[in-house]
């Protein structure tokens, strides 16, 4: 129970542990945003399906004896084809008027730009010659019919919507979102709109942390605050993990007199582990009470928020089915002298934007880890080494973006 695991080694162990809980259901893909497919998808048609024209200007065949001859090329004008509305004869000689998307006349093989032409009197006239297939996207050049679109386990972006609907795809099968119960717990905690009493603050942990489980396919629930005593935490706890696939807490996990948390969960199933080299967020506790997953965050504010993004996410991303590759990680410039930690990594927030000399990054002011404050500003976490000497202006440190911490992980 002493062990204190570095950060990849506490998510490997937690993410080794987990897979996809096993409900599925079919759902509309006009409704399947952001889950996490439960089948591989094969294209059941070719894109394009049909031969057709990439740009506005006229169909030829680069085989019309027009041009044998020598420039400029004349030829008259046979018939339309616009999208959705095409022309169905053959072209021999002669050039049909084309727009994009429409499909490309059986026997024409070119398409000359429009802004390459004259028009007179039912006539163009051009001067460059067409080459084969120029402009013209070929059926299956995209997607041919039996290829591999998705695979299981990728996550249902906007992007992959519109390929999915482009292949006239109405319905996928999906991971059901798995239920996670949320609480907070500490006597001292009282919700936003109460008066506070002497020795008491606001509870803001489950409003941070229920904000930030929207950005994942779970179904997430929040389930109060609970008191720092045993026999409720243990009735509580018991009752809820028969209900929920997850258990988040924060609060009561550390070495405090009043932290019961982690005995009470390890009383009731286990606990795999609790103490990580990151700072904030030492403890953070993973343990199971039956089928149900507990992770139990910090309840300092700012370390309960970073636990969860390096942690907790990922290990409801891969609860729901999804990959939950490691984030993207960038290299930026340090735009002010930083302080290194001792003894354990620090993940502080920032404030990264880029100039001409490439990515910068600033720590968002004092990083104490009661401070939610110091995300105002941030769209990423600086990682920072352990060390001794302070790290200069210009220093190169590993920066992960919020936005790969949640939603990079597929
Ligand atoms: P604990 O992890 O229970 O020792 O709590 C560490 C610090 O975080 C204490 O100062 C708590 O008052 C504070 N804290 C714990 N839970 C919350 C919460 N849900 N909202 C705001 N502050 C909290
Ligand atoms: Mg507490």
């Amino acid at each position: 129970m002493l062990e204190v695991l570095t950060l990849e080694e506490a998510r490997d162990r937690l993410l080794n542990s987990l897979g996809p809980i096993a409900n599925q259901e079919s759902l509309d893909v006009g409704g399947a945003l952001g889950r996490i497919l439960a089948e591989d998808i094969t294209a059941p048609i070719s894109l394009p399906p049909f031969e057709n024209s990439a740009m506005d200007g006229y169909a030829v065949s680069t085989q019309d004896p027009v041009f044998s001859g020598p420039a400029p090329y004349r030829l008259k004008l046979v018939a339309k084809s616009y999208a959705g509305r095409p022309w169905t004869g053959t072209l021999t000689r002669g050039a049909v008027r084309i727009f994009t998307g429409a499909a490309v006349p059986r026997g024409a093989d070119s398409i000359v730009l429009q802004e390459d032409v004259q028009l007179n009197d039912g006539e163009i006239e051009f001067t460059v010659k067409p080459a084969h297939m120029r402009h013209i996207r070929r059926a299956g050049s995209d997607v041919v019919a039996g290829d591999r679109l998705l695979v299981r386990g990728t996550r249902l972006r906007a992007f992959e919507l519109g390929w999915l609907a482009a292949c006239g795809i109405e319905s996928v099968r999906v991971y059901a979102r798995p239920r996670v119960g949320l609480f907070a717990t500490g006597d001292e905690l009282r919700e936003p709109g109460s008066v506070l009493e002497f020795g008491q603050i606001y509870e803001s942990n489950r409003l941070a942390l229920h904000s930030l489980a929207q950005e994942l396919p779970v179904e997430i629930r929040d389930l109060g605050i609970l008191p720092d005593d045993k026999e409720t935490l243990t009735r509580v706890l018991e009752e809820a993990a028969s209900a929920y696939d997850a258990l988040i807490t924060s609060g009561g996990v550390s070495v405090g007199e009043t932290d019961h948390v982690r005995d009470v969960v390890d009383a009731l199933g286990t606990i795999d582990f609790w103490r990580v080299a990151i700072k904030p967020g030492k403890p953070f506790a993973v343990g199971r009470i039956g089928e149900c997953l507990f992770m139990g965050l910090p309840g300092n504010p700012a370390s309960a928020v970073v636990t969860f993004l390096l942690l907790a996410a990922p290990a409801l991303t891969r609860l729901s089915g999804g990959a939950a590759r490691p984030p993207l990680e960038v290299e930026a410039r340090l735009g002010e002298t930083v302080v290194p930690p001792r003894g354990r990594e620090e993940f502080q927030r920032g404030s990264c934007a880029r100039d001409a000399q490439g990515l910068w990054v600033n720590p968002t002011g004092s990083q104490d880890s009661n401070r939610i404050g110091s995300f105002r500003d941030a769209n990423c976490l600086i990682r920072l080494a352990p060390g001794t000497a302070s790290l200069e202006p210009g220093t190169l440190v590993p920066v992960l973006p919020f936005d790969g911490l949640l939603k990079g992980g597929g």
